[in-house]
């Protein structure tokens, strides 16, 4: 997954507004978390909005929460990352998964649309 980007003019055909507002509330929540439990540690975050040819190149599933923005796929170290998904599954509002060196975390449930 590393390695892998959106393009300048993906980003101008299929980064819509609405995919910016999605993208906005993942980041506020991830924040939140950030600042409550994790205050003083780093989150690395290896994917957040994916255009249709990268998700692809991630193998990322066909309808991905990716491609809309509303996922982010992050860890805080490897060490501690049983226990940090244990924290996003308490916390986060929407679907978390442990994805083995990286935690995915998508607010599906919450989308409108
Ligand atoms: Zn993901």
């Amino acid at each position: 997954m590393l390695g892998h980007d959106n393009t300048d003019s993906e980003r101008k055909k299929e980064c819509t507004k609405e995919v910016l507002i999605n993208v906005y509330h993942t980041a506020e929540q991830l924040q939140k978390i950030h600042d409550t439990f994790w205050k003083d540690r780093q989150i690395i975050i290896s994917s957040g909005w994916r255009s249709v040819r990268n998700n692809q190149k991630c193998g990322g599933a066909l309808n991905s929460r990716h491609l809309y923005g509303q996922a982010i796929d992050f860890n805080l170290g490897l060490s501690t990352i049983n226990k940090d998904y244990e924290t996003m599954k308490e916390n986060w509002k929407g679907f978390v998964l442990h994805e083995g060196t990286w935690i995915h975390a998508d607010i599906r449930q919450y989308s409108k649309n």
